[in-house]
């Protein structure tokens, strides 16, 4: 299939250089973007992010080996204090000129309860680690992210979600949690003790403290059948209530300039195991990107040969247990801007990202993701007390993003949404605190906790405390 596809994109790209070159139409040309230096003058090591777009060097990096050790660090360690997890947020919510501290070495199931299927796990396990070890328990993990490279720590510091009928995201599942505290303190929270810091702090951030682990409440492994299949994007728009009703987990990509989009659906099931074969949403993508990079001068004719060759491609199935299907490899980097919005306005509002990103960017060739999460209580969850529908824009990384700020966040703050705190956005403290109904409850409970703010850097400071 991708052979097929590959060839007819190659012989549609050769055609497209003839007729683009005929209307002296400047193809893109890909350039890396600049990287920063390795050391900076001090000889500090560069930390950067996944995507590349956030760095910093650092004066201090520690790893503790235990609860012990890092509550001893805590107390005398330079501000600010940042701890990270596999650095895959696109804001700068690890980056400092202090400490940054890794939970590496504190990772893996601490123990577990079948009776009633909980675990508790070390914050700093990566969620793809996380899966087979709970497997081998009987447990997995409600729901799971788009792909399973963070680390607890980290999913639960930005409120990271999956898709799925009633399903919360990862913290909307934590039973308790271990808090190391600036003053090298470690508190118990859950809802009976430390009860203001067990809901402040579920979404946090990295700005309360260090979570060194969490109980989970799971399910029992589940084997679950996953469909990936093309349809037309406006009848994917019309069945959306349909397909969240019907399917345990949902979500779909609008692919822009294409009038597609690709429907993922994943349900519970008792069919033969058929595992996934290699991944091909990665050549997909840059099939996508071949098209945007020989077509994107004519939005009609680039439409015309998407549609040729998108429109045969048959449905995927696989059949496996969740944790291995569930999440996917991301290998082709790009930056994000994701924002929760009302269930009842979600569509409304990727129609006009859509059409914004049609008419005014003929440079993105990414996907659009489409979710949907279950409310919870967290103070600081994007989904406090509110069920959303999720939109996420993509950009290349070698491409501008500053579209994300100018055009695309000017569309979800008209329709109130809140933004994933690991993606990008330009919201500061006044605008959280207009979002979030027990804001300054959790503010005045983040103050108790890190009075000197230690924990913050200036990106925290701009989202935490009024200026
Ligand atoms: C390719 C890709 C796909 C993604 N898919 C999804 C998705 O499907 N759904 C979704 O919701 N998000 C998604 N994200 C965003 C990602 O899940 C979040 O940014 C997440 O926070 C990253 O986890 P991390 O371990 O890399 O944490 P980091 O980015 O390193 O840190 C995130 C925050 O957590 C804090 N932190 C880390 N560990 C601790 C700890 N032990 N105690 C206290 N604070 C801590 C940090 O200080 C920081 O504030 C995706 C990102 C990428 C790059």
């Amino acid at each position: 299939m991708v052979t097929r596809r590959t060839v007819m994109a190659t012989s549609a790209a050769t055609a497209g250089v003839g007729v683009a070159g005929a209307v002296g139409y400047r193809l893109w040309s890909d350039q890396e973007p600049a990287s920063p230096p390795e050391t900076d003058p001090k000889g500090r090591l560069l930390w950067r992010n996944w995507s590349g777009i956030q760095s910093a060097y650092p004066a201090a990096r520690a790893a503790p080996a235990g609860e012990d050790e890092l509550a001893s660090l805590l107390k005398t360690a330079q501000g600010p204090i940042r701890p990270v997890g596999a650095g895959h947020s696109f804001m700068p919510l690890a980056t400092t000129d202090g400490t940054l501290l890794s939970l590496d070495r504190m990772s893996g199931v601490i123990d577990h309860d079948p009776a009633t299927l909980t675990a508790r796990v070390r914050a700093g396990t990566r969620l793809g680690d996380l899966g087979p070890a709970l497997a081998a328990i009987g447990q997995e993990m409600p729901n799971l992210p788009d792909i399973n490279k963070q680390s607890l720590g980290g999913a639960l510091g930005t409120g990271t979600h999956g898709t799925g009928r009633g399903l919360k995201a990862i913290h909307g599942e934590v039973l308790s949690f271990r808090l190391a505290t600036a003053a090298g303190e470690i508190l118990d929270c859950d809802p009976e003790r430390n009860a203001d810091i067990f809901n402040a702090a579920r979404v946090n951030l990295g700005a309360f403290g260090v979570v060194t682990e969490v109980t989970l409440k799971n399910r029992p492994l589940t084997r679950i059948h996953k469909r990936v299949e093309i349809r037309d994007f406006h009848d994917t728009c019309d069945d959306w209530p349909r397909l969240k009703a019907v399917h345990r987990n949902v979500e779909f990509y609008a692919i822009p300039f294409t009038g597609k989009a690709a429907v993922i659906t994943a349900d519970v099931t008792n069919l033969p195991l058929k595992p996934r074969g290699p991944d091909t949403d990665a050549s997909a993508t840059m099939e996508l990107k071949s098209l945007r990079d020989v077509f994107g001068w004519s939005a009609p004719l680039r439409r015309w040969v998407a549609e040729r060759l998108i429109a045969d491609i048959p449905p995927q199935d696989m059949v496996d247990d969740g944790w291995k299907l569930l999440s996917n490899d991301r290998p082709i980097k790009f930056n994000e801007m994701e924002f929760h919005l009302p269930q009842e306005t979600q569509i409304e509002v990727l129609k006009t990202v859509v059409s914004t990103i049609e008419a005014r960017r003929s440079d993105v060739f990414f996907p659009i993701e489409v979710r949907t999460i279950e409310a919870d209580d967290a103070w600081l969850s994007p989904f406090f007390q509110r069920s959303s529908g999720s939109v996420a824009v993509h950009a290349y990384y070698k491409d501008d993003h500053q579209f994300l700020f100018d055009l695309i966040e000017p569309i979800f703050r008209r329709y109130g949404g809140r933004p994933h705190w690991g993606k990008l956005n330009t919201l500061g403290e006044s605008d959280f605190r207009g979002l979030y109904p027990r804001w300054a409850e959790a503010m005045a409970v983040r103050a108790q906790l890190d009075p000197g703010g230690r924990f913050l850097n200036p990106y925290l400071r701009k989202a935490l405390i009024p200026s």
